[in-house]
């Protein structure tokens, strides 16, 4: 569809000014992309818990970490398909402390934290899966991203959270409402919140952003979010929406 574009804005040159301007326009997109390609964004991408600290707990008793070692896999897998520069970090779940996470990453372009969701234990129910004793919930669902105001470059962060957000909507994903009753809206429309003291957010060199894939406490979205195709779909717009909001950076614009 684009490549159809520049051919019919030639056709129409003289009496098509406003196809014209936005065909050129398309054009130096393709142009930037291509220098984009060439010297790609390194994104860090972490995996949020371990193996000591696994996190919430699914409504089904699975660790929040399994959930995010392996939907980071995944969106790792794509990032690199897509030419993107990938770092790994925490993907064996052994890392020592919160704070190793970004001196990890220090030197990328941006960072990314993987996480699922739960609950405060007030919204909690009871059932049994399996033979076992487990908590859910039906009041919360959704993705959510959070940004910290305390983050060295805001901007960035906010800009690559509100991408990833619009990206995923457009993949047909909802974000959770539920994070209003506790946090300050940075772009609410596409499930974007403050969360200034995050220490993963805000000590640290690189515009980030921390990604709440979805709430396994909830039963229907736990399943939901260990689901193959919906994940590889997911991580497409997360893709997406990085590659989209790093790609108008200034430093990408400088190396022209
Ligand atoms: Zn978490």
């Amino acid at each position: 569809m684009p490549g159809m574009a520049f051919p019919l804005g030639l056709a129409t040159w003289r009496d098509n000014w406003p196809m014209t301007f936005k065909n050129v326009f398309i054009f130096a997109l393709f142009f930037r992309l291509t220098v984009a390609i060439a010297a790609p964004p390194l994104i860090a991408v972490d995996v949020g818990h371990g193996g000591l600290d696994g996190g919430a707990t699914s409504a089904r008793g699975r660790p929040e970490f399994a959930f995010n070692q392996e939907f980071a896999g995944i969106l790792a897998g794509v990032l690199r398909e897509r030419g993107q520069a990938v770092r790994e970090i925490n993907f064996a779940g052994d890392i020592g402390s919160l704070i190793a996470r970004p001196v990890q990453a220090a030197g990328s372009d941006f960072f990314i934290s993987i996480h699922h969701d739960s609950i405060g234990e007030s919204w909690l129910k009871p059932w049994i899966w399996e033979g076992a004793e487990q908590t859910y919930t039906e009041v919360k669902r959704g993705y959510g991203i959070f940004v910290s105001a305390q983050n060295p470059d805001p901007e960035t962060s906010l800009r690559c959270a509100s991408s990833i957000g619009a990206m995923m909507r457009r993949a047909g994903f909802a974000p959770s409402t539920w994070h209003g009753r506790k946090h300050l809206a940075a772009d609410a429309e596409n499930g974007v919140w403050y969360y200034d003291n995050l220490v993963v957010l805000y000590r640290t060199t690189l515009p980030a952003v921390l990604f709440e894939a979805g709430v396994i406490k909830h039963r229907d979205e736990e399943l939901e979010l260990a689901d193959p195709e919906r994940q590889a779909r997911m991580a497409d717009a997360l893709a997406t929406g990085i590659a989209a909001c790093l790609f108008v950076r200034p430093k990408v614009a400088s190396a022209e």
